[in-house]
């Protein structure tokens, strides 16, 4: 039995620790650290009353290494499980450094002020990490993270060289509030403010914030109006997947969810330029998202589904295939299980296997990693048993609506 410190009592936090709280035999002595230590104590009390099991927790500031380095050492952790934020990672990953401890997350490193999306700076520790015989596990989350996985599963056991890869990412819910986001507001408005980017013939193409728009069949859902984003997990799997001709992420949202973002951007509520008020330095988007819906409380009452899942071209066998891989994933039933809404589950559920592949020793090797870059085989059949699991479908020539 291994010791785990999870940092972050967010919606994902919370998901992260009910999971590990479930698999006893996998995770020893469970600690969850942050902020503030009073969520974390929420939390504890509900894993608790679900599932017996008592959790340590803590308060700590992770944008401070020595503070995270002293924690670890408090806890004989094994592995640190970063649900915090993208700002944190850095600092966190200093801390395992020091210690010499395995560290993993579901979300690039950001500078506070510049939206990049771009793995870079985590990259670079790779020879570190490497040196000091450290695992740095990168992006363990559904989209990045899953989708990684099932792009690595179409690569070694579905085709002989896959031309173009269409994630696709449908959140067909309804949490009944006007406006609210799924993640950290401040993370998600900024991703989607952001340009779009696509991957094309050796090339990234940019293009205008939700500039590409179509009607995509997702399966169990039916059609919907999805947009062309740039997300994280392009950047490594256009590395990872040898041959690969083209690589775009797609996303839903609903058009309330739009016409308010439209109206919070022309008054400059998103923006992340600090503005002077009354004489204190404020960041709109900051403000913004403390007076937005903790996205750890939408979760009663939500209802429906999230379809989400990778589309491929390729050859396999001297002809092109065109297959699916995706998950259901429905908010109602993650609320039972653990009082969180689907978008949380479906990233606290690989973030919690992930650090139970590592703690196997299936995931164990020196360096700073994705998640392609690892067997995806026995993580796909665990994430599946612990409530994500997953469906292979073919395809026909419009790919669902996606293409060309
Ligand atoms: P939340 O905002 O709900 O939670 C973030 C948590 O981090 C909060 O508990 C917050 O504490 C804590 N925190 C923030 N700053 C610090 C700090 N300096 N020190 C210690 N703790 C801190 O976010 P989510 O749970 O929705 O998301 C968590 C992460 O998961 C994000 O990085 C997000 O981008 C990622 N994500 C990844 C997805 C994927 O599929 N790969 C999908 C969805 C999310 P407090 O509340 O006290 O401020």
């Amino acid at each position: 039995m291994s010791n785990v410190l999870i940092i972050g009592a967010g919606g994902v936090g919370n998901v992260v620790v009910h999971k590990c709280a479930q698999d006893p035999e996998t995770f020893g002595e469970i600690t969850l650290a942050s902020k503030t230590k009073t969520k974390c104590d929420a939390i504890a009390a509900s894993v608790k009353s679900r599932t017996g099991i008592d959790i340590s927790t803590a308060q700590v500031d992770a944008n401070n290494p020595s503070e995270v380095a002293l924690l670890i050492r408090e806890t004989e952790a094994d592995i640190v499980i970063n649900v915090a934020l993208p700002y944190q990672d850095l600092s966190i990953m200093d801390a395992c450094l020091a210690t010499g401890t395995a560290y993993l997350d579901t979300a690039n490193y950001e500078p506070p002020e510049e939206a990049k999306f771009e793995y870079s700076w985590q990259w670079a520790y790779r020879e570190e990490f490497e040196k000091e015989g450290i695992t740095a596990i990168l992006g363990c989350g559904f989209d990045p993270g899953i989708t990684n996985a099932y792009c690595a599963y179409a690569r070694d056991m579905l085709f002989d060289r896959i031309h173009t890869i269409d994630i696709v990412d449908c959140n067909d819910g309804d949490h009944g509030l006007p406006f609210a986001t799924n993640f950290n507001p401040e993370i998600n408005i900024r991703e989607v403010t952001s340009n779009g980017r696509y991957w094309q013939n050796g090339h990234w193409i940019e293009t205008r914030p939700m500039e590409i728009a179509r009607s995509i069949d997702f399966p169990e859902v039916g059609v919907r109006t999805a947009y062309l984003l740039y997300h994280e997990e392009e950047e490594s799997l256009v590395n990872n997947i040898p041959g690969l001709e083209r690589i775009r992420f797609w996303m839903t949202f609903s058009d309330e969810y739009l016409t308010h973002l439209r109206v919070l951007q022309n008054v400059g509520m998103t923006s992340i330029e600090p503005v002077m008020v009354e004489g204190h330095e404020i960041v709109p988007l900051r403000f913004l998202k403390a007076v937005l819906p903790d996205p750890g409380s939408l979760s009663e009452g939500y209802k429906g589904r999230t379809s989400i899942g990778c589309i491929f071209e390729g050859e396999s066998e001297g002809s092109i295939r065109r297959r699916m891989i995706y998950n259901i994933c429905d908010h109602a039933h993650a609320h039972a299980e653990v009082g969180a809404q689907a978008v949380s589950y479906t990233t606290g559920v690989p973030a919690a296997t992930g650090a139970a592949m590592f703690l196997k020793g299936i995931w164990k090797r020196p360096g700073v990693w994705n998640v392609e870059e690892f067997d995806p085989c026995p993580f796909l059949e665990e994430v599946a048993q612990r409530g994500l699991p997953w469906h292979l479908i073919d395809v026909d020539a419009t790919c669902r609506g996606v293409c060309p």
